[in-house]
């Protein structure tokens, strides 16, 4: 309990009492007890009025006010839950006290001529019925807040699971009445645990509260967005009038999730796989219904980017193909399952290959081809991306080194390492010994770390790339443009070459913004003494376009898309000298 005088609102109309009461209960003769603050009005009227402009801790009634409805208390006024309202009188009869109980008054106090002995006791009564009161209030809140939270989300507000469940069963309930169609979305935010890792979670909060947000904002008032457990959302859309509708709302959420979420100096642009479920389509009850989109989702997952599924029925028959792809891809390495492909990258003036990117591929027996971006991704989640990369690392080196023997081009082999790797223990270590395994010359490698990566705790990046920098490895800065770096950071990496990110490459000849941005980025890079090289070449148009704007090497389908081993051989053999086929 505080200990500010509490504000006592007096309704009596006769000046003696008033007086008496007044300075009565004010006195407070050296004990600590809570002071009373009265204000005191004639009568109901004004009490009224009182109620609605002040705040007030307890209301103090004579019974015999003139405008006193005694059966109908509350036409006192409107006073928040909670305030005691205490009525005094001469002594009544217990028929009258319990008439005015029952009325709505806390407490009914005998009162004579307010001898001090009678102030005193009405003192105390005041004090004890304002702290219950006010101890109820608190205990109310605590109550209200604890429920809140066993429905709610902690950390972005929304519903949990488990109303959303009661809300779709009240739907569902509705739906069987009136007949109409709902829809269950389930989203999950690809790669989320990875951004958490690199960011650190309280961005990783932040972004999940924008995340929240946007959503929101997608959705009608009539629809439930909840959060159901770390990156998946739950959407119940109410009344949807054909299935269309669905996926509608459906890509709405991909695109606005999609656009850049900017946090200081970051930005992160997040895809995200979902599932949809209809009723009464696609099940009966909430559990069924959430189940099928959680399956739908899954199928989502392991296609390429954001994308969405509706369900069918077979996706039930294996309940979740994400969990039986990561059990899979435990023992993918064993399995030789992987492999790896090559992209070559070529030196715009000299028109030699500067470099052949290894790109792993995972044709799965059940799948087909699962892109990188997916299990990637689950690789990290799991922590299988260190066996993976290590695996990745030796096989490139291996390959490199088995082409040089056999007289083809000499150049560096280009590794990306995920960020788990870079941060892992010792990463340099690693890289050595790998490298001194396959007895492949330091300067034959190249890695690929994403501007995300470095630029995380970008201090300890360049201890650990000075590390490697001291084997003799060169180092990319892969999807160069689509992060934030700080220029005085760039500058102390120790770095060969920035790859522009394939985005901007795209938009070169339609978008002067990426134009202007391509443009600084391989002005920068000459500035720093590095080699910028243009990623997602697919035309002749941005080949010259890039090469004018003094672009020093470029990768992408218009050179050649990634190749099986005999294929980057047979393209390396053919290809010696590209001069001719680039000019
Ligand atoms: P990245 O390192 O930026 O690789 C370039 C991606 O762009 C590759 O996709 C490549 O196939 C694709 N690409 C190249 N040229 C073109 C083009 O002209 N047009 C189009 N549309 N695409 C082009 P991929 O192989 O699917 O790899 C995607 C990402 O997966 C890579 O992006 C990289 O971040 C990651 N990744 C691939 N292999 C590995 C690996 O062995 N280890 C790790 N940690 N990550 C890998
Ligand atoms: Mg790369
Ligand atoms: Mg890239």
């Amino acid at each position: 309990m505080n200990n500010k005088p509490s504000r006592v609102l007096l309704v009596e109309h006769r000046e003696e009492n008033a007086r008496r009461l007044t300075s009565g209960l004010k006195q407070r003769k050296g004990v600590h007890v809570r002071e009373l603050d009265l204000v005191r009005v004639h009568n109901v009227n004004e009490a009224r009025v009182q109620l609605l402009v002040g705040e007030f801790d307890a209301v103090l009634v004579g019974v015999e006010a003139p405008d006193l409805a005694k059966s109908d208390l509350a036409a006192l006024g409107d006073r928040p839950t909670g305030t005691p309202l205490l009525v005094y009188g001469a002594e009544a009869p217990e028929a009258l006290r319990d008439e005015i109980v029952a009325a709505g008054a806390d407490e009914y106090l005998t009162s004579g001529v307010f001898s001090q002995a009678e102030l005193q006791l009405f003192g105390s009564c005041l004090r004890n019925t304002i702290d219950r009161s006010g101890i109820l209030a608190e205990l109310e809140n605590a109550r209200r807040y604890s429920q809140h939270l066993a429905h709610h989300d902690d950390l972005t507000g929304l519903p949990n699971a488990r109303l959303f469940a009661s809300r779709l069963r009240q739907l569902i309930a509705q739906a069987r009445r009136y007949p109409r169609q709902l829809a269950v979305l389930f989203i999950d935010l690809d790669r989320f645990k990875a951004v958490n890792e690199t960011l650190g979670s309280e961005r990783g909060d932040r972004l999940l509260i924008d995340v929240s947000e946007r959503l929101m904002r997608c959705l009608r008032e009539s629809d439930t967005v909840a959060r159901r457990s770390g990156d998946e959302f739950l959407i119940i859309l109410d009344g949807i009038a054909r299935t269309q509708d669905a996926a509608r709302v459906a890509k709405k959420i991909q695109r606005e999730l999609a656009l850049p979420h900017v946090f200081d100096d970051r930005e992160i642009v997040l895809d995200t796989s979902i599932g949809i479920s209809l009723f009464p389509s696609d099940g009966e009850d909430e559990e069924a219904l959430i189940k099928n989109a959680d399956a739908a989702m899954n199928r989502a997952k392991v296609q390429s980017g954001s994308s969405i599924q509706f369900f069918v029925p077979k996706m039930n028959a294996s309940t979740s193909e994400r969990l039986e792809l990561e059990q899979s891809l435990r023992t993918v390495i064993e399995r030789g399952e992987l492999a790896l492909h090559y992209q070559p990258q070529v030196d715009l003036f000299s028109g030699k290959i500067s470099g052949m990117e290894a790109l792993v591929r995972w044709p799965h027996p059940e799948f087909g081809m699962i892109p990188p971006d997916k299990f990637i991704p689950m690789a990290e989640e799991t922590g299988l991306i260190l066996p993976l990369g290590d695996w990745v690392l030796k096989t490139a080196c291996e390959q490199n080194k088995r082409w040089q023997d056999e007289g083809l081009p000499r150049f560096p082999v280009a590794v990306n390492l995920s960020a788990r790797q870079f941060q892992c223990e010792k990463p340099a270590d690693r890289i050595a010994k790998i490298l001194h395994s396959s007895r492949l010359t330091p300067d034959s490698l190249d890695l690929e770390l994403t501007e995300t990566t470095v630029m995380a705790d970008a201090e300890v990046a360049i201890d650990t790339m000075e590390r490697m920098r001291s084997l003799g490895v060169k180092i990319s800065i892969d999807d160069f443009g689509t992060g934030h770096s700080s220029l005085a950071y760039l500058k102390r990496f120790p770095i060969h070459r920035l790859k522009i990110d394939k985005t901007f490459v795209d938009s070169l000849l339609l978008d002067e913004k990426d134009e202007a941005i391509t443009r600084a980025i391989i002005g920068m890079a000459k500035n720093l003494g590095l080699s910028a090289v243009a990623e997602g070449v697919e035309s002749r148009d941005q080949l010259d376009f890039l090469r004018n704007l003094g672009c020093n090497e470029i990768q992408g389908y218009f050179v050649s898309r990634p190749l099986a081993p005999d294929d980057a051989a047979e393209f390396l053999g053919a290809n010696a000298d590209l001069v001719c086929a680039l000019n």
